[in-house]
């Protein structure tokens, strides 16, 4: 492996009778691997050596209401400029590990009945990178599954058996990592939370039922609320906002006007913690996770929504499931996304026996 290339030795190591042992390293010039990270509204991508060390990123808005073709297309234009960048070409990146927002078929690799895109379904994203990636082993998987890979490759999750990843954005999901690794389900869509039915009288969802947590607790509900509030004259901070926005509300605003001590604010902030945090006693009731990670846009809202998720779920979770519960937010954010997708890329590209790049 060393004349080929794939190790480079470091030297002698301490010698404990017999031959001196020798220490190698992977040869981090054998080519790259990209992590892209796809959420509802913005892309992240990373490009890093084969050992996962970044060496370029970049971030930018996007809308998943767009055609597969629109989005991914611009992924690869982002993608290939970080290659220039470093001073590389299209056929070095080696493996592309990729998130994208709804239920995946790891398997095949495609998204099956997306709420958030629904003209995603079935598009062959592996392909579509393989005819500008020629080279490259290509891996799909749900955004949070990825998020998860990367806190416990990056983050806190670091050496922890049993833990849940929650993203709260547009939309809501759970990654699941369940003795050290990730548990997709037999189909992959395991930790698809945002669906739950929080009431069953609630606001239609993008999915087709009534009243799932994403719809009333995520992104597009607090900004729907934070219209109410304005629409009910209860949010005079709102209401400013709303007018120096050009009618438009975003869901930082909300927070911001919850910093600025508005109560209706403060209250939706608090309900879809309060909301969230009910789901997650569930969870942690059935499946009794050490820690509980919490990221995505909304996610920035800080201890408001931390608080109330906290509280919600220390009051309905049993005793011994929460007797040694850690709830917090992930702390390398929006990291966690594309350096979750490397570790992924990175795991297959050497796992592969007949990976044509590592033959040895
Ligand atoms: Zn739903």
């Amino acid at each position: 492996m060393v004349d080929k290339g794939y190790l480079v030795e470091l030297g002698e190591g301490v010698s404990q009778g017999g031959r001196k042992p020798r220490l190698l390293r992977i040869n981090n010039q054998l080519g790259y691997i990209a992590g892209i990270d796809i959420g509802a509204t913005s892309l992240d991508i990373a490009l890093a050596d084969v050992t996962g060390s970044i060496l370029q990123r970049c971030s930018e808005a996007t809308d998943v209401h767009f055609s597969p073709d629109t989005v991914l297309g611009r992924c690869s234009e982002l993608l290939l400029e970080l290659i220039q960048a470093q001073g590389a070409t299209s056929d070095q990146i080696l493996g592309i590990g990729i998130g994208v927002p709804g239920p995946v078929d790891f398997a095949r690799g495609v998204l099956v009945a997306p709420p958030l895109m629904p003209g995603w379904e079935h598009f062959p994203i592996q392909d579509f990178f393989k005819k500008t990636f020629i080279s490259a082993f290509v891996v799909v998987d749900n955004d949070v599954n990825i998020m998860a890979l990367g806190e416990q490759r990056a983050g806190d999750g670091a050496g922890i058996d049993h833990f849940i990843f929650v993203k709260i954005g547009t939309g809501i999901g759970a990654g699941i990592i369940s003795n050290g690794k990730i548990h997709r389900g037999s189909d992959g869509s395991a930790g698809d939370i945002g669906h739950i039915c929080v009431d069953k009288d609630g606001p239609l969802c993008s999915c087709g039922n009534r009243g799932c947590l994403e719809a009333m607790a995520a992104g597009p509900a607090i900004i729907s609320k934070a219209m109410d509030a304005v629409r009910n004259g209860i949010s005079p901070t709102l209401s400013q906002m709303r007018e120096s926005n050009g009618g438009v509300i975003r869901p930082e605003d909300v927070n911001s006007a919850c910093r600025e001590g508005d109560q209706a604010a403060l209250d939706i902030i608090r309900d879809s913690g309060q909301m969230i945090g009910d789901v997650l006693a569930s969870l942690v009731n059935f499946f009794n996770p050490s820690h509980i990670f919490i990221g995505g846009g909304i996610a920035n809202f800080g201890n408001h929504l931390l608080v109330a998720i906290r509280r919600a779920v220390l009051h309905r979770s049993l005793p011994l499931a929460t007797t040694h519960l850690s709830i917090k937010f992930s702390r390398i954010g929006s990291n966690a996304g594309v350096m979750g997708a490397i570790s992924l890329a990175l795991d297959y590209l050497f796992a592969i026996e007949d990976n044509p790049h590592f033959i040895v």
